[in-house]
């Protein structure tokens, strides 16, 4: 390679989830004559997640989706609740086709593929040297999209995981209802500290994703997702020997009130998980990638700078913050807390929340919905919390999402990469 660093106008470091919805919008918005390039270690590829998220239909993703239901269902002991979501729907998206259009955009597009990790990004406020490895920089880029994986700035005052394993099942017959997805199932053993839950996704009667997900600290080992997740399958009333595992999902994904910085220096961006786009009290990030992705490329084929909106509204990352210390405090049940939010609210009302996407009006009936007096002693103890943060800057140790545990009894042997075991049938 020249010692001389390439220029380009785009540099994409990271090409994971975010990094392929930007390449795909500015290719759909016919953005050309751009020197773009991506740095990634590995060219993504295939299945390696699966993406859930609400939406309206009718956009660029329509033609992408495995599936889509207008009713999905939130269950606890006793009461099945079916939630019309209409106009908005559930969609269901692999991680293949996103990767594939990515890829024919990268093409139309013209982009530089360097495949080494990048270490440092030096900016000098009009260009940002872009190194890998060696202190030799590889590129010189008027502006980058910094999508890496990392920590927030320092470790929040909660710092929980959204933690899971799910499993591909085909039957051997018709089991599963296609006409609606299972979004929360809090029927499953709830953790001393946490909340869990399980989901399905049914694409066809005899095909669904089934996953079992923690939102608590800690991991668990493999053996106990496992378990968990058997236990899942039994309590839907699924007879294993009549099912095969055909992929397994794992994953992890930060919830925490710790600030993901999404504009580090005057011409990096930071785009996906890295930059704030995943919902604290949820872990939902694939709407708001997409959603910066599209202003993204409307800023860069306006001319401006590739510069989107925050992912969420200020008073939102507040009111998570307080969300996620009542939980992890103990002052409120966790299934209680996400019943209440669809007992009280139109369906539509509280997914448009988690989107950030409500009014100050709805916010509060959204609040007005949750048990006021915990909530009061969280705000309280919340406010305490930054005033004492603002005092004595954090002693907090720093804190990162650890990669998920793939095997049984067994850490992520390929730095957290997710999965895939094929594996035998359930018997
Ligand atoms: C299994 C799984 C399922 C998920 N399901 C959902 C879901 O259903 N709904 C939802 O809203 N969210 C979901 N998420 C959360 C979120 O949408 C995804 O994690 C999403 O892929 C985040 O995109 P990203 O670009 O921030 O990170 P990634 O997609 O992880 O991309 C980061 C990229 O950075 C690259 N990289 C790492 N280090 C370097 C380096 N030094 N230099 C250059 N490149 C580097 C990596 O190779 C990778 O390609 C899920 C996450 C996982 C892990």
């Amino acid at each position: 390679m020249s010692s001389v660093p390439v220029d380009v106008d785009l540099a994409l470091v990271g090409g994971g989830g975010a990094a392929s919805l930007v390449l795909a919008a500015l290719d759909r918005h016919g953005v050309r004559d751009l020197r773009i390039a991506v740095v990634d270690p590995v060219r993504r590829r295939g299945q390696d997640r699966t993406w859930a998220f609400w939406g309206h239909p009718g956009n660029d993703l329509d033609d992408l989706l495995s599936v889509s239901w207008s009713q999905v269902e939130v269950i606890t002991p006793g009461v099945h609740r079916a939630l019309q979501l209409a106009p908005l729907r559930y969609a269901m998206l692999r991680s293949g086709p996103i990767y594939d259009r990515a890829a024919e955009a990268e093409r139309r597009l013209g982009v530089r593929r360097i495949a080494a990790a990048a270490e440092a990004l030096d900016d000098d406020g009009a260009r940002v040297l872009v190194r890998t490895g060696a202190d030799r920089p590889v590129l010189r880029a008027r502006w980058v999209l910094d999508s890496r994986p990392r920590p927030p700035r320092r470790a929040g005052r909660t710092n929980w995981l959204q933690h899971f394993r799910g499993w591909w099942l085909t039957a051997d017959r018709a089991v599963f209802d296609p006409g609606r997805a299972v979004l929360m199932d809090f029927r499953t053993p709830q953790p001393a500290r946490g909340v869990s839950f399980g989901y399905v996704l049914p694409v066809d009667s005899r095909y669904a994703l089934v996953e079992y997900t923690e939102f608590s600290p800690n991991l668990l080992t493999g053996a106990a997702y496992d378990a968990a997740l058997a236990g899942y399958r039994d309590l839907l009333g699924l007879d294993p020997t009549r099912l095969t595992v055909t992929e397994v999902e794992n994953g992890v994904i930060p919830m925490t009130d710790g600030p993901f910085a999404a504009r580090p220096s005057p011409r990096v961006v930071r785009l996906g998980t890295a930059g704030g786009a995943t919902r604290p009290s949820t872990g939902f990030t694939f709407s708001a990638m997409h959603r910066q992705a599209e202003q993204v490329a409307r800023a860069v084929a306006a001319g401006r700078p590739p510069v989107p909106s925050s992912a969420y509204p200020r008073r939102h990352r507040w009111m998570d913050a307080v969300a996620l210390r009542a939980l992890d405090r103990g002052l409120v049940d966790g299934p209680e807390f996400f019943v209440r939010l669809f007992d009280r609210n139109p369906a539509q009302r509280v997914l448009r929340f988690l989107d950030g996407q409500t009014t100050v009006a709805e916010d509060l009936a959204v609040m007005r919905s949750t048990r006021l007096r915990p909530m009061l002693t969280a705000t309280v103890a919340d406010g305490a919390g930054r005033l004492r943060d603002r005092l004595a800057p954090s002693q907090r140790p720093n804190w990162a999402a650890p990669p998920p545990v793939v095997g049984a009894d067994r850490p992520a042997a390929d730095g957290g990469r997710e999965w895939r075991l094929p594996r035998p049938p359930v018997a």
